[in-house]
């Protein structure tokens, strides 16, 4: 490594012949990884790990019950020390990079900032009546303004209307035209549940249900989401799109002539009942697809190994026609979910002139020994709690068991007060 790059990359003995000034470490029987991404979070939830579980059998109740504890009981200090813990669970697990999305975007962004993670926040917005388009948009900018005034090399800002049943038609079709004009990623939930598909289809269920309690109109397009989306332009700003388990051939098809992106979030998906995104499909269709956690509240980790291999085993259980390979999914988590947050090429790889992102994974736990295949080991053998050292931009942020220039014991302490609360 130089500076915040890759100086080589090949054999020992290369390395040293060709950079004989540069110090040497030697990790034993380790994998050195490009840096792992996490294309869809919410760090701002970490302290609501667990807190959800006794509502998982009913969507609508679990969203409020998450958005009382978030709006209601946590305060800002609450929300930074949240997101802050969910940066170093992160790191601690090989992940140099995530796309965030959060209420309290500014939070976030500083715990990136704090614990030295690159990549996207997404500022959230909300409003599914149409009468405050206007009003919610504004606040919307005003957020956005105020994130990019902390943009930084590593952390970029964007906007993620939450869902399509959160925000109306036109407030979907101001945010996208936003992002285009400002050339801000944009990312959101998307044919996630079966409670939504009802909603967008057929403008009934519990979604519409509870609309009509608050007088607020609602009239289905009767499409499916994704050429909801696509309708309302959406889809014009090749966006990242979490979820994805509600479509079909032609919403695939969409998908990849429009350059979106799939954060593919197996565990997530299976913990909440909402079902399986067809996985194999996405790779065979060339869509760009890269894992995500999802927040903890519904995971309840954050780690990427993990989530690739159970994705892989979800897919051959339920895609037997195509085996997916440990190198695919070793590739889906790293250059996969560079490509979701459009670093494709900078990071994800490990290639000379790369951002050094990098993650050292140990092979010598007994679950991993004998180590025939690495990419197998890694996927199938391995998890977040393997990783010894995570570097973002040639710095160190985790190492020898401790998230480097950040007081884990203090943040540990409050995290155990913010459960009190709770
Ligand atoms: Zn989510």
């Amino acid at each position: 490594m130089r500076g915040t790059r890759i100086a080589g990359v090949g054999s020992r003995s290369e390395i040293i012949a060709r950079f004989p000034d540069f110090p040497v470490e030697d990790f034993g029987d380790a994998l050195i990884l490009p840096g792992i991404v996490n294309t869809h979070t919410h760090l701002e939830l970490t302290a609501l790990r667990g807190y959800l579980e006794n509502e998982e059998n009913d969507f609508f109740a679990w969203l409020r019950k998450l958005t009382l504890a978030r709006l209601e009981k946590l305060t800002p200090d609450d929300i930074r020390v949240s997101a802050t813990w969910g940066a170093c669970e992160a790191v601690r697990a090989g992940i140099t990079s995530v796309g965030d999305a959060s209420d309290s975007a500014m939070m976030s962004m500083l715990a990136l900032h704090d614990v030295g993670l690159r990549g996207v926040v997404f500022q959230e917005s909300f409003g599914p009546d149409p009468r405050l388009v206007s009003e919610n948009f504004e606040k919307l900018r005003a957020k956005v303004a105020e994130l990019r005034g902390v943009e930084t090399d590593l952390v970029r800002a964007g906007v993620s209307p939450h869902a399509p049943y959160t925000v109306c038609g036109p407030q979907l079709e101001r945010i996208a035209r936003f992002a285009r004009d400002e050339q801000l990623p944009l990312m959101m939930h998307a044919a996630e549940s079966h409670a939504e598909e009802l909603f967008v289809r057929e403008g009934c269920g519990i979604f519409a249900d509870g609309l009509a309690k608050r007088s607020i109109e609602w009239k289905a397009p009767r499409l499916s989401t994704i050429q909801y989306l696509k309708q309302l332009g959406v889809l014009d700003t090749q966006p990242l799109l979490a979820h994805c388990i509600r479509v079909d051939d032609a919403d695939i098809e969409t998908l990849r002539e429009t350059g979106s992106k799939v954060a593919h979030c197996p565990k997530s998906n299976a913990k909440l009942g909402h079902g399986r995104a067809p996985f194999a499909k996405f790779l065979n269709a060339g869509v760009a697809v890269g894992f995500g956690s999802d927040s903890v509240a519904s995971n309840n980790t954050c780690d990427i190994l993990e989530e690739a291999r159970f994705a892989v085993l979800l897919s051959r259980a339920g895609e037997c026609d195509t085996l997916i390979t440990a190198s695919e999914a070793l590739s889906t988590a790293t250059a996969g979910g560079a490509r979701c947050l459009n670093l494709a090429g900078k990071i994800g790889e490990l290639t000379e002139g790369a951002e050094a992102d990098l993650a050292v994974l140990s092979l010598t736990g007994p679950h991993q020994t004998p180590n025939y295949d690495p990419a197998a080991t890694a996927i199938f053998a391995s998890s977040g709690r393997d990783v010894i050292m995570t570097v973002v931009a040639g710095r160190e942020v985790f190492r020898d068991g401790r998230v480097v220039g950040v007081d884990e014991e203090r943040l540990r302490a409050r995290m155990n007060e913010i459960r009190e609360k709770l």
